[in-house]
Order: C-alpha cells, then sequence, then structure tokens
C-alpha cells in the first residue's frame, strides 16, 4: 500500500494537538493536518473528567474542545479510535493501527500521559477505578450510582476533586493518602492543610500518613484495607495516584528522553529530531524561566504549547514562554489557581488568610518568587506572573508588601 501524505501530522486526540491544529490553521496553514488519536471522542477537556461531567452535569458535547462540525469546516481531517503504532524518522512515515502508512513533512507528537497503576492484593475486583478519560467517568458515575461509600486513593487534585464531586453526589467519600495533608506536595503544608480542612468541612474523611495495604470483596470490592491497619468500607475506589508520560511511540522512534521521563525539547518545542515537535504532558522543554528542562501535567500548558508548537512548524521561531497556570476545582466549594510550579521553595509568604479563606500563598526561593497559589484572590496572579518572569530580588520592604492585602502588588517591582 502506497503511503498518504500530509503536511502535518498531530500524534494523540488530546488538548496539546487540538490546539496545535487549530493554530494551524488560524496562522494560515493551507497543507493538509491529519490528527490521529485512539480515544473515540473526539478531542476534549479532560479536566471535566473530575467535575462536572462525572457529576452527570454535563454531556458528553460540553467537555469538546470544538464541536463535531469545527474539523471538517476547518479542512482538519480528524482520525479517532486509531493509534500511531510506529514512526520511522528517516522516511517521515507513521503506521496506524489500521494498516494505512501516513508520510508527513513535520509532526506533532501528544501522547500525553497514562495512569500510574497500583498493583496490589484485590486489585483486580469490580468498582476500583482510575480516571483519565470521559469512558471512564462514565465507569465511576454508573458504579457509585447507588453507593453509599467511595474510597479514593490519593490526596494530590484527583483525589481531592473526585471526593468534592462525591460529596456534591451525596456519598460518604473517604480519602486514604502518603502525604500528612491533602495537596501538600505541590502546595505545602499549610495550604494542604486549608485545602484538607474545606474537604472535611463538607464531610470528607481523610486519612493522611497512611496508604493503600490491599483491597478486599468477592467479585466486587467492598473493602479498603491501609498500611496502618484501616479497613474501610468502599463500594467503589477511585486511584490517584499521579500518571506517568507516554512515551512509548516517541521512545521507540529514537527520540531523546529527558531526565522527567518526557520527550526532550528546545525551547521551541522541537524534539531532537528536525521538524518533530512535542506538547503537552509528555513534552520536557528548556525553559529559561525555570533553568532548565521542565515537564509539566497541566491543562493550561498542553493548549499553550499546542499553540507554540503550531506556530514553530510555520517557521516563527518562538521559545515557548508562557508561565505555567494550573487551577483546580473543587466541587461548588472554591477553587484553587496556581502558577509556577516551584519545585523546592525555601519561603512561603501568606497574603490573606486561611482561616478567611481568602489568600495567596508565594513562594520563594533565594528571596524571588518562583510560584503563587490563590483561593479566592486571582488578581494576585498576574502580579505573581510578573515577578516570576522578571524574576524581582525581593527585600525586608517588599516581603512585607506581599504579605499586606492593604498594599498595591502594582507597586513591588
Ligand atoms: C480527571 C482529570 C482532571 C484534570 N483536571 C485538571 C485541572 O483541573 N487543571 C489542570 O490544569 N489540569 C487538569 N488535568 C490535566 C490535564 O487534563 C492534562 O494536563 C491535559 O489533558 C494534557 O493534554 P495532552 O494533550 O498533553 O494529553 P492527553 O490529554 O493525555 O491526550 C493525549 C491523547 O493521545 C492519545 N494517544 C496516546 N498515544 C497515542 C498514539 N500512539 N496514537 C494515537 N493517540 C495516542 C491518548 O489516548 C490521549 O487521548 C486533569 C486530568 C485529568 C485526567
Amino acid at each position: 500500500m502506497s503511503a498518504r501524505k500530509v503536511d502535518y501530522l498531530l500524534i494523540g486526540g488530546g488538548l496539546a494537538s487540538a490546539n496545535c491544529a487549530r493554530w494551524l490553521r488560524e496562522e494560515g496553514a493551507e497543507g493538509e493536518v491529519l490528527l490521529v488519536g485512539r480515544e473515540p471522542d473526539a478531542p476534549y477537556n479532560r479536566p471535566e473528567c473530575s467535575k462536572g461531567y462525572l457529576r452527570g452535569e454535563e454531556s458528553r458535547e460540553e467537555p469538546l474542545f470544538r464541536p463535531a462540525e469545527w474539523w471538517g469546516e476547518q479542512g482538519i481531517e480528524l482520525l479517532t479510535r486509531t493509534s500511531v503504532t510506529g514512526l520511522d524518522l528517516d522516511t517521515r512515515t507513521a503506521k496506524l493501527s489500521s494498516k494505512e502508512e501516513v508520510e508527513f513533512k513535520q509532526a506533532l507528537v501528544a501522547t500525553g500521559a497514562n495512569v500510574r497503576r497500583l498493583n496490589v492484593e484485590g486489585c483486580e475486583l469490580e468498582e476500583i477505578h482510575y480516571l483519565r478519560t470521559l469512558g471512564n467517568a462514565d465507569a465511576i458515575r454508573e458504579s457509585v450510582r447507588d453507593a453509599e461509600s467511595v474510597v479514593l486513593i490519593g490526596g494530590s487534585y484527583i483525589g481531592c476533586e473526585v471526593a468534592a464531586s462525591m460529596t456534591m453526589l451525596g456519598k460518604q467519600a473517604t480519602i486514604v493518602m502518603q502525604e500528612q495533608k491533602t495537596l501538600e506536595r505541590g502546595f505545602g503544608r499549610e495550604a494542604g492543610r486549608f485545602v484538607q480542612e474545606l474537604l472535611e468541612a463538607h464531610g470528607v474523611t481523610v486519612h493522611g500518613q497512611d496508604e493503600l495495604e490491599r483491597f478486599a470483596g468477592d467479585g466486587r470490592v467492598a473493602k479498603v484495607v491501609t498500611r496502618n491497619g484501616l479497613e474501610l468500607d468502599a463500594e467503589a475506589v477511585v486511584i490517584g495516584a499521579g500518571v506517568s508520560p507516554d512515551i512509548q511511540l516517541a521512545q521507540r522512534a529514537g527520540l531523546e528522553i529527558g531526565e522527567q521521563g518526557g520527550v526532550r525539547c528546545s525551547s521551541r518545542l522541537q524534539s531532537t529530531a528536525e521538524g518533530m515537535f512535542a506538547a503537552g504532558d509528555m513534552c520536557e522543554y528548556e525553559s529559561s524561566m525555570h533553568g532548565g528542562h521542565v515537564r509539566i501535567e497541566h491543562w493550561d500548558v498542553a493548549f499553550n504549547q499546542g499553540k507554540t508548537a503550531a506556530l514553530n512548524m510555520l517557521g516563527r521561531d518562538l521559545a515557548h514562554e508562557v508561565v505555567p497556570y494550573f487551577y483546580s476545582v473543587l466541587g461548588d466549594w472554591g477553587e484553587l489557581e496556581y502558577v509556577g510550579p516551584a519545585k523546592d521553595w525555601d519561603e512561603e509568604i501568606l497574603r490573606g488568610s486561611y482561616d478567611d479563606g481568602e489568600f495567596t500563598t508565594w513562594y520563594l526561593k533565594e528571596g524571588s518568587v518562583k510560584a503563587a497559589l490563590t483561593f479566592g484572590r486571582s488578581d494576585d496572579l498576574e502580579h505573581a506572573r510578573r515577578l516570576i518572569v522578571d524574576g524581582v530580588a525581593l527585600d525586608e520592604h517588599k516581603r512585607g508588601a506581599l504579605a499586606d492585602v492593604d498594599w498595591d502588588l502594582e507597586d513591588v517591582k
């Protein structure tokens, strides 16, 4: 079978690919654009899987990146339920699971991430779930329909968001996690304590400094047994134990893999092969802002990197310099927003108050802001972005200004 030819091959049916396709067309790309994704759905916004869509408040269409007809209107060919099974960088040819071969001029590899699976005793029991796709969200909603107790394994944002959604559905949600406080790995102990108390105030039970030992049940899960000896009733379980970048295809093709397990890219998001770009959860890019290569699993990063990759495919020669933004919605109880990320920091400054439920935490390293988390003070984030990009050195006076809600952050420069 002779290979068909396209100008732009976008591999992966997630947000990074979808936004790359969009920007190729918005910026005037005239050639053939083919987007190949293995899921049954057209590209969609994955965050809804733990929020409104999980709770049954949204239709299957609402999370979609664009309505079904948009792809045809844009002249973008969308192949769903199709995997790219091999890539030959010398001949610039991709093999598809449909057995078709596609020759391309430039490609984006945006294969995202896979959930980290926990292989403990009883893990094969029914009603134990992971959450990555709309299909997973459907299965969880079905599984908890008549359930009273749902156990979440993991105290990161998936565990917290699903616990909030389950509570809103009238279930007793219990989190089991290794951390002392929810979300503390990303945001520190104090902000973590705030989130945990918010969850607990709405009825979520949290067991920290513990971990999953095994599941028990007859055919379907009935109990979660923890290392500390707890035996928790569980009619359904959702595991949020992190993800790992899906680099299988890229690695087999010979693209270099970085220290953080992603496809190593330049600041322009080009991989080690000319004309082969990467974006989203599996892209490890060089960032002057972060002082080295970083790989970040946020919705907004996938979105913006898709755009940068598209512009660079069109020869714009742009470094990806958007300050990474993250948000997490806890039911209808509030939203966390964050810019950064700071992997480690040596000082936290609080503006506002955890007790009042309105605050911004500034994360500093060696005297300058590396990240900021806010709850109810979104306007502070613009200043955080500026302080991070400019690397402003903060003396005692400026530190005081960051801490004091009566100070105009405009003056901190
Ligand atoms: C439940 C949930 C809630 C989230 N909530 C938030 C949030 O509130 N805030 C936030 O900032 N981030 C959130 N995220 C993270 C965010 O959704 C991801 O960072 C983002 O989806 C990454 O986009 P991506 O395009 O890189 O990868 P993905 O969305 O993973 O898309 C990659 C796609 O490529 C497909 N694929 C893989 N290999 C192949 C292949 N060989 N051939 C064809 N297709 C392939 C995959 O099946 C997948 O569909 C959430 C994630 C989940 C799972």
